[in-house]
């Protein structure tokens, strides 16, 4: 697709929302101030301050406002709200379900698998998913922030086999435009590297993010620019979210999808179905959808490897191949996902 670029008007009067940065400065922290804003009462949840604490509330308006009012089992309240579940230790769960910290290269710089790496380019979110299986990642440690990038470029640099870089988090595009900018002519710089990979949730929690300079950076770049969102339910794509990958499609930019199988918010058969043509309808492919990584304090999401076998055979009878995501765990140590009927 021919690559499009967007022209910004010199001085726009029609778009009065705050920009996102600032969008991003005013996301909800209190678990009070969300339920006050969709008319819940405490004792609607087993709410734990302890869960809290160690992973805090994060989510800004942009979600709630798609967060049906007064409804405690609406399925993208329960990805942010902290439960009382997740104190419980289960067996087979652990701080690091993914072996990222034994992948680590350089400071925020992950080498997995055979020709591409990932960068760790921020420990921040505009979100936190309370099953990330990243969410007791040492980010202090173990992030490649500006200062860190000469390492991690030199590393990429001494490696030919390294065709694709990966950004990642956190989220890279909390970065601002310009962090982003430095970043990418960096990759650039680098002959062999020819994709560029983003994975980011921004597109469906914060669609304000998806600026004309970000798309005109990424439409330029003579790397092959794809953008792997993360949506886990039709309901988080709305009109906002259908314009912001709307311009990225138009941008040539590819868009694919990776959701979490989640117990209580997307197990169902229509509940995919449902995504996967919502998708569809905003240009986006389903990629992965990923088996819940054991993560310590996630494990009331998990479905059974057979129930999630099953599902994807519905999907099957239901929908094109295109369209069913392919069924996946990430095993420490593998040297790539696993498809869940290999487990
Ligand atoms: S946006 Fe991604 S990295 Fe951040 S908390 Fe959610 S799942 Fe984890």
């Amino acid at each position: 697709m021919p690559k499009t670029i967007i022209i910004e008007p010199a001085n726009s009067v029609l778009n009065l929302s705050p920009g996102w940065q600032q969008q991003l400065s005013q996301t909800i922290t209190e678990t009070s101030q969300l339920l006050q804003a969709l008319n819940l009462k405490p004792e609607n949840f087993a709410h734990h301050s302890e869960a809290n604490r160690q992973f805090k509330l994060k989510v800004p308006h942009a979600y709630i406002n798609k967060i049906e009012k007064g409804n405690a089992h609406d399925p993208l309240l329960l990805q942010v709200m902290a439960q009382s579940q997740e104190m419980q230790l289960t067996e087979g769960y652990n701080t690091d379900p993914v072996g990222d910290l034994s992948a680590n290269k350089t400071p925020g710089l992950l080498h997995k698998y055979h020709g591409r790496v990932l960068l760790i380019t921020t420990g921040s979110c505009a979100i936190h998913c309370r099953y990330c299986f990243r969410r007791h990642f040492p980010y202090q440690q173990q992030q490649a922030g500006r200062k860190q990038w000469a390492q991690a470029i030199a590393y990429i640099q001494q490696d030919n086999s390294i065709k694709e870089v990966i950004l990642s988090g956190g989220d890279p595009l909390v970065l601002s435009d310009n962090k982003l900018d430095e970043l990418i002519t960096q990759l650039e710089s680098i002959p062999h590297v020819t994709r560029l990979r983003l994975h980011s949730r921004l597109p469906v929690v914060l669609p304000d993010r998806i600026t004309n300079t970000l798309v005109n950076r990424l439409a330029i770049s003579r790397l092959n620019v794809c953008l792997v969102i993360h949506a886990n339910h039709a309901n988080e794509i709305t009109s906002p979210e259908i314009k912001a990958l709307g311009k990225l499609k138009q941008a040539g930019i590819h868009l694919l999808n990776q959701a979490v199988l989640l117990n209580g918010i997307n197990q169902h058969i229509d509940d995919q179905l449902n995504l996967s043509e919502a998708l569809y309808s905003a240009g986006v492919l389903p990629y992965y959808l990923h088996l819940l990584d054991p993560v310590q304090g996630a494990a009331h999401f998990n479905v059974k490897l057979d129930d999630a076998l099953k599902l994807i055979k519905q999907m099957q009878n239901k929908l094109p191949g295109f369209l069913v995501p392919r069924l996946v765990r990430e095993i420490a140590g593998e040297t790539g996902k696993t498809p869940a009927n290999e487990l």
